[in-house]
């Protein structure tokens, strides 16, 4: 993800297109395959200007049942690369004429990625006792008087009971 700027003129762009670069996200051993379409401006103020869209596709543990699962993400990128030395903080440096785009889409990635990481909305999770993946099927384990839901509902029973 290496691009060499050394000859993009002032006030020009270029195209920037990434085709499913496999990269790792530092969040729970997640990775992406990310797609790029966009393009790179130079400014002619020293500043370079990447716009364009990503769409990624994560591969994460799901947070239930911890088996592995994919999910697509796309959004939109908007970020400033400096040379070092007129960088400033809210900017990506680069030096020798190349910019790595990788820190700045992983970045994006982690602040458009999802929070909670679930293979689907019907996902079992595990069984609280054995560990049992209970989307491969039931283990037989007694866990009734372990789900808090059914605990409460118990106890508005209870309440009723009175
Ligand atoms: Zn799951
Ligand atoms: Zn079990």
């Amino acid at each position: 993800m290496l691009i060499n700027v050394s000859n993009l003129a002032p006030y020009n762009s270029m195209p920037v297109s990434l085709k499913g670069e496999r990269v790792d996200i530092p969040r729970d051993g997640a990775s992406a395959e990310i797609y790029f379409d966009g393009s790179l401006l130079n400014d002619g103020k020293g500043a370079y200007v990447l716009d364009g869209e990503v769409k990624a596709v994560l591969s994460l543990n799901c947070d239930l049942c911890l088996e592995p699962f994919d999910t697509d993400i796309a959004f939109t990128v908007n970020e400033v690369f400096c040379s070092e030395k007129n960088s400033e903080k809210e900017f990506w440096s680069f030096s020798d004429k190349t910019i790595d785009l990788k820190p700045a889409l992983i970045a994006d990635i982690l602040l458009n990625m999802p929070m909670k990481a679930v293979c689907s909305d019907e996902c079992k999770g595990l069984c609280p006792i054995c560990g049992h993946n209970l989307n491969k099927g039931e283990c037989g384990c007694d866990r009734v008087q372990r789900d808090p839901r059914f605990e409460k509902l118990m106890t508005l029973f209870n309440d009723k009971e009175v």
